[in-house]
């Protein structure tokens, strides 16, 4: 038949104890394959593994336990001490957390819907290799107490993890899915089913049979969020096609700055001919953005996700 072999890639981050479980419990209870971030980095420095050994290569056995496990605290006092020591860490753990999740990832059946639940998905600028970023969000207030009172969290301990994160406007830069979590958790819960049933269901049955979202054609006032959407989706178009073209550009009615508009944004791709263009067609389908129409000076790719709308026009 016509399907592409297509897995979507949903990331989703938001600050130390903003409710991340909550929304990665809803999805996989609805059938998301789960690549769990900090269960990998667990994984990856288990006794036996050859990222155990590096990391006593590099900190000394006084980072392990009676029982031959790391000691986390012990490697935490030498690892954060200074930068160096940091991005020694960081240069032995990264690579083989990188190569397990691409592992796992490959190994997620056709038609997933894969949740990648990390932490650091912004500090890591991760955001433009998903389909699609989903940000829990909860006022710093709110966390801080959450963590204090229910998880038992040392105050001073939360306050500096809190501050040492990402700030909520860097986050929304990047978020194409934003859950508020200043309720009750079933308020979160039921936000997530709904985002569930309505966007990633059909994102993902679209991607899958290589179509379009339906493009809104009313004209609305301007809204300033057009502007971080038309760079999200840009980092996202430079990253299915990367070195392939020469220019992603945000245009069209929604680029200029207080214009009312339909709400879709447009991207320009120019690459140097059409073998080019007709080359990245299959990339671009499979990152959600199928081919519509092709003509004699353009080849017009649109958003597959039903709550983004975006016109690719790749041009020669
Ligand atoms: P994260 O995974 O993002 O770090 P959690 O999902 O573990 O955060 O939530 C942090 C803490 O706050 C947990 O103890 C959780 O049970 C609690 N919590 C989450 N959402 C709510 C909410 N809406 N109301 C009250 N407590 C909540």
């Amino acid at each position: 038949s016509d399907t592409l072999d297509v897995v979507i890639r949903v990331g989703l981050t938001g600050g130390i104890g903003a409710g991340k479980s909550t929304v990665a419990k809803t999805f996989i209870e609805r059938g998301a394959y789960h690549v769990d971030a900090d269960k990998i980095a667990r994984e990856v420095v288990e006794p036996g593994t050859p990222g155990l050994a590096q990391l006593v290569e590099a900190f000394g056995p006084e980072i392990l336990d009676e029982a031959g496990a790391l000691d986390r605290p012990s490697l935490a006092a030498r690892a954060f001490a200074d930068d160096d020591s940091r991005k020694l860490l960081n240069s032995i753990t990264h690579p083989l957390i990188g190569a397990r999740t691409q592992e796992l990832t490959d190994a997620a059946p056709t038609g997933s819907i894969i949740l990648h639940d990390v932490p650091l998905l912004v500090e890591g600028h991760m955001a433009p290799f998903y389909h699609l970023v989903a940000v829990v969000h909860t006022d710093a207030d709110v966390r801080l107490d959450r963590l204090v009172n229910l998880r038992g969290m040392d105050v001073d301990d939360a306050r500096s993890r809190i501050a040492a994160q990402a700030t909520d406007e860097q986050r929304r830069a990047v978020a194409d899915l934003w859950l508020e979590n200043s309720g009750a958790p079933e308020a979160l819960a039921a936000q997530a089913v709904a985002a569930w049933d309505e966007r990633l269901i059909p994102f993902r049955d679209n991607v899958a049979s290589g179509t379009a979202a339906p493009m809104p054609t009313d004209v609305v006032s301007y809204d300033p969020e057009w502007a971080a959407l038309g760079q999200r989706v840009v980092n996202r178009i430079w990253a299915l096609v990367g070195g392939n073209a020469s220019a992603v550009v945000h245009e069209g009615p929604t680029s200029v700055v207080g214009q009312a508009a339909a709400p879709v944004v447009d991207i320009a791709v120019t690459v140097s001919d059409f073998s080019v263009a007709d080359s990245l067609a299959e990339a671009l389908a499979k990152g959600g953005f199928p081919l519509v129409s092709s003509t004699h000076d353009e080849r017009l790719h649109a958003s597959a996700d039903p709550g983004r709308h975006v016109r690719v026009h790749v041009r020669a």
